[in-house]
């Protein structure tokens, strides 16, 4: 494998990036160039075209949208750099000192490296597929050696027979703002794909709006998303997604909002009034992707039909889905009965308790302390239950009540002087949100 890639290469890793549109390829495309020293200039984008559902777009954001670090691929004359590397991946249980072995390397190189400094020492920690890259002297002992000591670095060894020198260079790393929107016909995951986002990425939008949005039992076909968000990209090619700049979701009619804001360095999302996210309980207390992956909104209601009197909600889910608790508070019932099976009970604040039954395993213990989104338990059918499915109850001051329905405590808003820098920030994301709405739903009529 080596390090300057050639044109096919280039193409080849192009094509394996999911992109539906020759134009955004087109795009990716001309940035590798760049990336890559063949300086193409005067290519950009037009932010103004709604025809495309997913594509490459540059906004002019006030936060840290797009960065770049690193020298461009063979921007340089040195000839070293543009030697081509030999790779070796790191087996189970080898260590650096196999590798060098193997190589035919000295055990005297191996020392002299590992002595130079403390980012050197760190090699004696490698893991099972880390990559080691080589360069050779003419009689194959070693001249230079480039490993990634994370994400965005490599830590390079030069050795001249005699000596070595150690130095950090940064990999060229871009954050790519993209934009997409779909709307639900049978699943809010196949609609992501549509629109071009990984798995992944529609969890993080779901998860955005748990809060809000009971994504097992709410969501039905017409249903739409917006979403910006980032891509990053390594030495021109795609390395993984980046976070959630903005989104818009509209269920049922119902519109939601969410803006990305950095506070203290710690990102978090607001609706446009200033309101938080997050807030003290989730709508649906389980995973939905092992739901809705396979769900059809049209013609299924994943609501269990139970002769019984009910107090709660039946979620019917496969055994082993994940459940959470729904807000942050204390375990005081972790147990097994004939009629609820595996239970937990969790004491909340404000004098609210909520119970979940029917668990194939359970969790967590009596007495121990919960975080919203902690897993608690895993979906089954034990005690009274045909099929496997969560009973979810939500108690308040002794009384049931119905947790989708019920008033939920309200989530904090900004302090004043945080609001006007939050509005300032936000004002283009939900322009561009909003705009981008208008576009997709023009699209589609
Ligand atoms: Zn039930």
């Amino acid at each position: 494998m080596h390090n300057k890639k050639s044109f096919p290469d280039l193409m080849g890793k192009i094509q394996q990036i999911n992109f539906r549109l020759t134009r955004t390829k087109l795009l990716l495309f001309a940035f590798t160039l760049i990336a890559v020293g063949l300086a193409l200039g005067g290519l950009g984008s037009s932010p103004n075209d709604a025809t495309a559902a997913s594509k490459v777009v540059s906004l002019s954001l006030p936060n840290r949208h797009a960065f770049h670090t690193g020298q461009a691929v063979g921007s340089t004359v040195d000839p070293v750099r543009t030697e081509p590397w030999d790779a070796v991946t790191v087996r189970d249980g080898q260590s650096l000192d196999a590798i060098f072995r193997q190589q035919g390397f000295s055990a005297t190189t191996l020392f002299r490296i590992m002595a130079l400094n403390k980012e050197t020492r760190q090699l004696k920690k490698i893991r099972p597929g880390d990559l080691f890259e080589f360069q050779y002297h003419e009689d194959g002992s070693l001249k230079r050696m480039r490993y990634a000591v994370d994400e965005a670095h490599y830590l390079i060894v030069d050795y001249d027979g005699r000596q070595a020198f150690a130095s950090t260079e940064a990999r060229d790393i871009i954050t790519r703002i993209e934009e997409t929107s779909g709307t639900i016909s049978s699943s809010l995951f196949l609609a992501g794909k549509q629109a071009g986002l990984s798995d992944g990425m529609v969890m993080k939008l779901a998860s955005l709006f748990g809060w809000d949005i009971d994504f097992v039992l709410d969501i039905r076909a017409g249903d739409r998303f917006i979403l910006i968000y980032e891509k990053i990209y390594r030495d021109g090619s795609f390395l993984r997604d980046g976070e959630i700049i903005g989104a818009t979701f509209v269920n049922q009619g119902e519109k939601f909002q969410a803006i990305r804001f950095v506070i203290d360095g710690r990102t978090q999302y607001f609706a446009p009034d200033g309101r938080n996210m997050r807030k003290a309980f989730l709508r649906a207390p389980l995973n939905f992707s092992y739901i809705s992956s396979n769900f059809n909104p049209k013609r299924f209601h994943p609501i269990l039909k139970t002769v019984r009197p009910h107090n709660g909600i039946d979620y019917k889910a496969p055994k082993g889905t994940p459940v959470y608790a729904a807000g942050d508070g204390k375990v005081i019932k972790a147990s097994y009965s004939k009629y609820n099976g595996n239970y937990v009970f969790i004491q909340h604040a404000n004098n609210i308790v909520t119970k979940y039954l029917h668990f194939s395993k359970r969790a967590v213990k009596k007495g121990q302390r919960v975080k919203q989104g902690q897993v608690i338990g895993y979906v089954g059918a034990t005690g009274l239950a045909q099929a496997p499915h969560l009973h979810y109850e939500f108690v308040v001051n002794g009384v049931h009540r119905n947790p989708r329905t019920v008033p939920l405590p309200k989530a904090d808003a900004l302090a004043a002087t945080q609001l006007a820098d939050f509005r300032l920030a936000a004002a283009p994301v939900l322009s561009q949100l909003n705009r981008l709405e208008s576009a997709s739903l023009y699209a589609s009529q």
